[in-house]
């Protein structure tokens, strides 16, 4: 919500005009396509990195809302789930990862699959699920659909850039910028991609660090429930 002494945001990554790097931001031919589903209550406008994501790559989309019938329907255009992955919930507790990868096929059992040069051919886009941990895990359930794709699990070798900002467990150690970042450049074998968006995630975190310095925003609430405690607490299995 916008109360009217709110400075105007902007309409590419939803942020206030100190925070947007959007004018920096040298969009991205990606081949393979990214879909951003974007619980409704997903609240972190200073942090969060949906927006710049989806204004860093050409062949992306950004949707905001609790459940879609079917892949197509949430993308807005044909396409069939088993030529999809959806990043997976269960990453960063999944065992036996082989150490030389760090994108990787599931099986439904969350086990890497034995050939994922094979597994990982041909995927045409990806799901992710941009919220707190909680909030993607009911996504995920609202979106039964997300079974037919592909589970794609990130294990990944270098530290979130959004270092000690961010208190709040995320279902991932990485934003949702970094995520996509590290999936698209190793489904397209193109480092490049995962090099800008990075650039780009960092000159926002360079502008929130000047912000926190000037006073303009205050540091994130430690907490908002949504860590390991809730987690244990839901009734439903787990994904994996
Ligand atoms: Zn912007």
């Amino acid at each position: 919500m916008i109360d009217t002494d709110s400075p105007p945001l902007c309409p590419h990554c939803a942020k206030p005009d100190f925070l947007c790097v959007c004018d920096s931001v040298e969009p991205i031919d990606n081949r393979v396509a990214l879909l951003i589903l974007q619980h409704p209550q997903e609240q972190d406008r200073l942090l969060g990195t949906a927006g710049v994501t989806r204004r860093a790559l050409k062949n992306a989309e950004l949707k905001i809302g609790l459940s879609w019938p079917s892949l197509a329907k949430a993308l807005g255009r044909d396409a069939n789930p088993s030529e999809w992955a959806v990043l997976h919930l269960g990453a960063a507790h999944a065992k036996n990862l082989p150490a030389d990868r760090d994108v990787l096929v599931l099986d439904k059992k969350g086990e890497p699959l034995p050939d994922q040069d094979r597994a990982l051919a041909g995927i045409k886009g990806v799901v992710i699920f941009d919220g707190s941990w909680a909030q993607a895990k009911t996504l995920w359930w609202r979106n039964p659909w997300v079974l037919k794709a592909k589970r794609l699990a990130l294990n990944p070798k270098k530290p979130s850039l959004y270092g000690a900002l961010r208190r709040e467990p995320r279902r991932e150690a990485l934003s949702t910028l970094e995520a996509a970042a590290l999936a698209l450049s190793r489904l397209e074998g193109r480092p490049e991609i995962e090099a800008a968006l990075r650039k780009d995630f960092s000159a926002m975190l360079d502008k929130y660090r000047a912000a926190l310095a000037s006073g303009a925003v205050t540091p994130p609430a430690p907490t908002r429930g949504s860590g390991p405690q809730r987690r244990a607490a839901r009734k439903r299995p787990s994904p994996a």
